[in-house]
């Protein structure tokens, strides 16, 4: 990919190719930043500048064969790496990377992504760098000249899934680099990374993507509908990576719908509804629990947003506007500062080993107190495990 396919992230992208027109390249870059703002998009255009025959200075032509094999990750001098299970599928990692050179911000790590095939499927698999790997995939071709290329590039993602070991076998390699070898390791965690290690690499930092840049990205690129694609990116705190991700989630819009009959329900104490409502969310299980929370969050913060700011206000649920408006309107004494404290603790209890149920419940019933009017903004949950749930009036 060429720079043209970045989004954003100027500061870095200027200094990456003033460093290839100067032919001032270091032999060792820190990516850092939040996760899904592209720091892979970035090494990968600069892999590709770098490798491109007919370059005009840092701009890649994107037609020769050096950018065309860069581009497909089949570049036998570009080596893009990311931390893997011990027992990782040969075949699956190789899926992996085709997913990434088709699309440079798409979530194809093991730990975000532990089935390509099937978005909400978890894993409590560890992946990591080995030493054995750092050995076998960076120390042997690295002893060689450039294949056909005029670098080696390695391009190494969450760098900071290295072990003890495998630091400090890197670490060797980066004190000795072999002629025109440039690496560049990504991380959100640059602190996790060993202080050597760090003080060898030119560190160049990310930052999170406006809401307006990667919703442009969702309508233009992955052919979404503006109204999905504005509601997406303003829910993925500046990930693009992020908002892809919610995009494929088909349960987004189901729990969106089960947040506003959660709060109707909680307003108008309708027991028997809400008693449902819960039975049906705790069986979902945690993870889903906490996701349904934070939609419950976004959707809580819009209503203040619309109270404070009306037609103006840059509402998460764009597409919910009109339901936010007679929200604001019908329930007008609403205490909302005192009902995020309570969603956001319930959060932190569902986070935790309390059952699920009970914190739902008694999320119900405080928020349906405060939104008839004042509220303290404390969750009692009744810690005691009992069978029979009452909602208390
Ligand atoms: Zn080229």
């Amino acid at each position: 990919m060429t720079w043209s396919a970045v989004l954003d992230q100027q500061r870095a992208v200027e200094a990456l190719r003033r460093a290839i027109d100067r032919e001032r390249v270091a032999h060792a870059y820190l990516f850092y930043g939040p996760d899904g703002i592209g720091k892979r998009a970035v090494a990968l255009a600069f892999a590709q500048a770098l490798q491109c025959e007919q370059a005009a200075g840092s701009d890649a032509c994107g037609q020769c064969t050096a950018c065309r094999k860069v581009q497909r990750l089949v570049h036998p001098d570009v080596h893009v790496l990311l931390p893997q299970p011990s027992d990782a599928d040969a075949d699956d990692v190789a899926e992996r990377l085709q997913r990434l050179a088709a699309h440079p911000y798409a979530a194809i790590d093991f730990v975000r992504r532990p089935s390509l095939t099937d978005a909400t499927a978890s894993s409590n698999k560890q992946a990591f760098y080995s030493v054995g790997r750092i050995h076998e995939e960076l120390r042997r071709p690295m002893s060689f000249r450039p294949l056909e290329g005029q670098y080696k590039v390695v391009v190494l993602t969450d760098a900071e899934m290295m072990r003890v070991e495998a630091s400090n076998a890197f670490l060797k390699l980066l004190e000795e680099p072999g002629p025109r070898t440039v690496f560049v390791l990504t991380t959100s965690r640059p602190d996790r990374l060993l202080p050597t290690i760090l003080s060898r690499c030119q560190r160049l930092r990310f930052d999170p993507l406006p809401a307006p840049t990667i919703e442009q990205a969702l309508v233009d690129r992955d052919g979404l509908a503006p109204d999905t694609a504005a509601t997406l990116a303003r829910m993925a705190d500046g990930s693009y990576m992020r908002a892809l991700e919610l995009s494929e989630n088909d349960d987004l819009m189901a729990n969106r719908s089960r947040v506003v009959a959660f709060m109707r329900w909680a307003y108008v104490r309708d027991h028997e509804q809400l008693a449902d409502a819960v039975e049906e969310m705790s069986k979902l299980g945690r993870e889903q629990v906490k996701g349904i929370l934070r939609l419950m969050l976004s959707w809580i913060r819009d209503l203040m947003l619309f109270g404070t700011m009306s037609e103006a206000a840059p509402l998460v649920n764009v597409d919910q506007a009109d339901a936010i408006q007679k929200f604001v309107e019908n329930v007008p004494r609403a205490d909302l500062e005192a009902m995020v404290q309570l969603v956001e603790e319930a959060m932190e209890l569902a986070g935790r080993n309390v059952q699920l149920k009970l914190v739902l419940m008694a999320l119900a019933h405080a928020l349906g107190r405060a939104m008839h009017g004042p509220h303290d903004g404390t969750l009692y949950v009744p810690l005691a495990e009992t069978s029979e749930l009452a909602l208390p009036g």
